[in-house]
């Protein structure tokens, strides 16, 4: 496999610049919407993290939020990390931003200029919900046009296709369908609004999972870094291995992060129950029923972050700071 091809395989580095989004979709694992505050990772950040994250053999990817809200700091991101060796290998977007031919190829002209390799468009119902299907398309061919077929991931890409999804998005019998047959794992946002689409499972058989495979970093196709510096896998947002401000992201990105640290190891080899003993004296009474055992674990750690600002925050994956 070809360095930076766009992938959904490839070790990558995510550079979780902002959780700020021009959407709201339902099923976002980090409350990305365009309520969020507009706080963004700097150049200097985004350079130092995507040169540790090369230190792990990962590939640098750009993700938000909507990354491209903030075009010219990306631009600068890309030129800088570039200029160090160090490539983007792709950036993730929801192509809202597409509102011309014009506009569209001048953007992805200069990406491509400051060494971005490819793109990845997000396609389905929950985005068409909020981005119309005409701009996703438009982003999708112009960028193939650019960085060519292999190099643009983007799932159900003709306008027929994504115009039904649109219509997916509004039938809430439909979306019901969509939702059931796709693994949704009912964290953040999907946390409220997708849950209803779920078979509910006794807390008491949620309480027996282990996290031993979500959590063995070394083994994840994408962990990722947000502005803050906070490092986790990126299926598990507010799960923190640390802080990169305070630790080289290099040292906290692996499965030894895991072993090192009690908090981890042990939501490693319990699961969320681990989690429930510091939950109920702080006044958190499970529910007889949870969608997955994500839910159950984003529930209390929702209930937490407050107490526990550096081990499960920051408060903006729970929505509970507006910009
Ligand atoms: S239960 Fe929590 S730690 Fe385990 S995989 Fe789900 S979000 Fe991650």
């Amino acid at each position: 496999m070809a360095a930076g091809e766009v992938s959904m395989t490839n070790p990558n580095g995510q550079l979780m610049i902002t959780y700020r989004c021009s959407a709201a979709c339902r099923h976002c694992l980090v409350m990305a919407e365009p309520e969020q505050e507009r706080t963004v990772m700097s150049v200097e950040d985004a350079v130092r993290w995507g040169l540790e994250y090369a230190k792990l053999g990962r590939h640098v990817m750009i993700a938000g939020g909507e990354a491209l809200l903030f075009y010219k700091q990306v631009l600068a991101m890309c030129a800088a990390l570039k200029a160090r060796g160090v490539p983007v290998a792709f950036i993730e977007s929801n192509g809202s931003w597409c509102r011309s031919d014009e506009l569209t190829k001048r953007r992805l002209t200069r990406l491509r200029e400051a060494g971005v390799e490819g793109m990845y468009f997000s396609v389905d119902p929950y985005h068409q919900e909020f981005v119309p299907a005409e701009r996703v398309c438009r982003g999708s061919r112009i960028a193939k046009e650019l960085f060519g077929e292999d190099q643009v991931y983007a799932p159900n890409p003709t306008l027929e296709e994504a115009g039904d999804l649109e219509t997916v998005a509004g039938d809430p019998e439909r979306l019901r369908e969509y939702a059931r047959s796709r693994r949704v794992s009912f964290i953040g946002r999907a946390a409220d609004a997708l849950t209803g689409f779920a078979d509910p499972v006794p807390l008491a058989g949620l309480l027996e999972q282990d996290c031993r495979k979500d959590l063995d970093v070394d083994h994840l196709r994408e962990i990722q870094v947000d502005p803050f510096g906070f490092v986790r896998p990126d299926m598990c947002p507010g799960v923190n291995l640390g802080n990169a401000n305070q630790q080289p992201l290099a040292e906290l990105g692996c499965t030894q992060r895991v072993c090192e640290v009690l908090l981890l190891r042990e939501l490693a080899e319990r699961g969320p129950a681990s989690l429930l003993p510091l939950a109920e004296p702080a006044g958190f009474k499970p529910r007889s029923t949870y969608a997955s055992k994500c839910h159950l674990c984003f529930e209390i750690r929702r209930h937490l972050v407050r107490r526990m600002p550096d081990e499960l925050g920051p408060p903006h994956a729970y929505a509970l700071v507006r910009g």
